[in-house]
């Protein structure tokens, strides 16, 4: 019984669906809380639908890039169904990037709509003049911000005023259309544009809801920016299960506290550096909670203290792991049962490994970067990590080199190194640009970062590799301290080192900084630090 997108129950995959059905099944339940903002589900879907239409109006068509350079605030939520519901394409974009990168993104896109906060028309002034791809901008200006100024054709609102709220969205012709289009951060070069499907964001959501357990009604915290691989396809997944999307500005740790506490936040999700932020944050900024809250962490590794120490708090951590490329997670670290009676410190270094497949892939492997070969699963062969599923990017954007490159073999390559341990769950061990080699050993700058994070003064850590004549490569740390630990000298945290690392991994070089440099997306900019040695 052969079947075809011809046949009356063929209907393509995408999370446009979700809202639409969300709407029906709880319209009056709250959708989205923004300062003093509330709006229900009938609400917001009645607000897609016209900005939809609004955006037709405008000349939006199938397939036209709509960009939007928005903080976590509610018409960034319905951009992520208005713009796909007319066959066009959401460019969210890095509110922290510099306005030459805006403009690549700009021209490479060939965005039509270009939706700017007001609190970056500076920045979006600059990035529009010697624009040609000549947008039509639109302002947003968020009751919750003051500033800026007004320096689109209109706003947000007035947009909207266009529109029809009985306006029927298109479905897409086709599963694999495309929906979003992210662009890689670009440490080396210019960034990628790459390019999710429908149906990867409709299974990547799902995915998302099973592996972090998200039940009807959660109420989920904006910490992870959207605009990073649209928020980890959670404006789709918190929408599925008609949860109440609570939105942030910005990610600090006070506003934090206070939105958990206030609204009864069940779900969130950040980088380890925003979980970091939360354990160390001043007393007084703290706020008790009596809800069970559960944080999934990624986007880079989480050191076990970080994941033990949120567990004290009573937070519940999942870890995942994913790129750009991946829609956000592809690996989950599933917890097994038999760890609720490992002691603390054990539990915390099974879960800080990145796992198993999630939900939405097909296949992994841990194998050699060139022969494909999977490594032996025995925790200590290394390999790359290799993935392939539903929620793989279609590709990169007007650059079929890159994607034939990121391709090579059937499988995508991720880049990071890792082994592969007998459970089948990999632990990556080093993206394969920072792993560090040693008099031809090699060294995890992970590891050594993550013993440095269980010594009680450091607050964060980076670990990169220096030159050296005998050595090739030697390790060296840069450390930032909690408050009231200035006199640690670089001789403690060696001798710290050596008790708890094999010697040739303990850093050879100390260096204490105020700050760690990091890029837009939280990461530390490990190549800044390594051309310090450039010298
Ligand atoms: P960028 O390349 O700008 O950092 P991505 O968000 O695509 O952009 O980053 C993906 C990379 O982040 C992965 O290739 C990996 O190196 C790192 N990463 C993401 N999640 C984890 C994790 N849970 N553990 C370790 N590394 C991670």
């Amino acid at each position: 019984l052969g079947l075809d997108k011809t046949d009356a129950s063929y209907t393509p995959l995408t999370p446009i669906s979700f809202i639409q059905r969300t709407a029906l099944a709880h319209p009056t339940r709250t959708a989205v809380i923004h300062g003093s903002i509330r709006r229900t589900w009938a609400e917001t879907y009645q607000r897609c639908l016209k900005m939809a239409s609004a955006l037709r109006k405008l000349g939006v068509r199938k397939g036209d890039t709509v960009a939007a350079l928005l903080p976590n605030i509610p018409e960034m939520l319905e951009l992520h169904f208005a713009v796909p519901m007319i066959g066009a394409v959401l460019n969210a974009q890095n509110t922290r990037l510099d306005s030459k990168t805006m403009t690549f993104m700009l021209n490479h896109g060939r965005a039509k709509v270009f939706f700017t906060d007001m609190e970056y028309s500076d920045r979006s002034r600059d990035a529009l003049t010697g624009c040609d791809a000549k947008p039509i901008v639109i302002d947003v200006d968020d009751p919750n911000f003051a500033g800026g100024e007004l320096i689109g054709k209109m706003t947000y609102e007035d947009l909207l005023a266009t529109g029809d709220d009985k306006f029927a969205w298109d479905m897409p012709d086709d599963e694999w259309q495309a929906i979003a289009l992210n662009y890689t951060s670009g440490t080396t070069g210019n960034p990628k544009g790459v390019v999710y499907h429908h149906r990867g964001a409709h299974l990547n959501a799902l995915s998302n809801i099973i592996g972090f357990g998200l039940p009807s009604g959660a109420v989920y915290l904006w910490t992870l920016p959207m605009f990073h691989c649209n928020g980890w396809c959670y404006p789709w997944a918190v929408t599925a299960v008609a949860g109440t999307h609570v939105c942030l500005r910005a990610p600090q740790p006070k506003p934090i506290y206070d939105a958990i506490a206030e609204h009864g936040v069940t779900h969130l999700c950040a980088a380890p550096v925003v979980l970091n932020m939360l354990i160390n944050a001043p007393e007084e900024h703290k706020k008790p909670f009596s809800q069970l809250v559960t944080a999934a962490t990624g986007g880079a590794a989480p050191p076990a203290a970080t994941i033990a120490a949120m567990e004290s708090m009573g937070v519940k951590v999942v870890h995942l792991y994913g790129l750009t490329e991946t829609y956000g997670p592809s690996l989950i670290c599933e917890f097994q049962d038999e760890w609720h009676s490992l002691d603390g410190k054990d539990k915390a270094a099974k879960m800080a490994r990145q796992g198993i497949l999630s939900l939405s892939m097909a296949d992994m492997m841990v194998a050699d970067p060139v022969t494909l070969e999977p490594v032996e699963q025995n925790g200590k062969a290394i390999g790359e990590l290799f993935v392939r599923g539903n929620s793989v990017m279609k590709g990169y954007l007007n650059n079929p080199e890159e994607t034939t490159k990121s391709f090579a073999g059937g499988w995508f390559h991720t880049g990071d190194l890792g082994v592969w341990h007998t459970d089948g769950y990999v632990e990556i061990k080093d993206r394969s640009k920072d792993i560090i080699i040693s008099g031809g050993e090699n060294i995890s700058t992970l590891e050594v970062e993550s013993t440095l994070y269980d010594h009680p003064a450091v607050l964060e850590a980076a670990v990169v590799a220096a030159p050296d004549n005998h050595w090739g490569e030697i390790p060296c740390a840069f450390i930032t301290l909690k408050s009231g630990n200035d006199h640690l000298t670089a001789a403690d945290i060696e001798t710290y080192c050596r008790a708890n690392l094999a010697g040739f991994k303990v850093p050879r070089k100390i260096v204490f900084m105020d700050d760690l440099p990091k890029t837009s997306t939280g990461k530390l900019q490990k190549h800044v630090l390594r051309s310090q040695f450039s010298d």
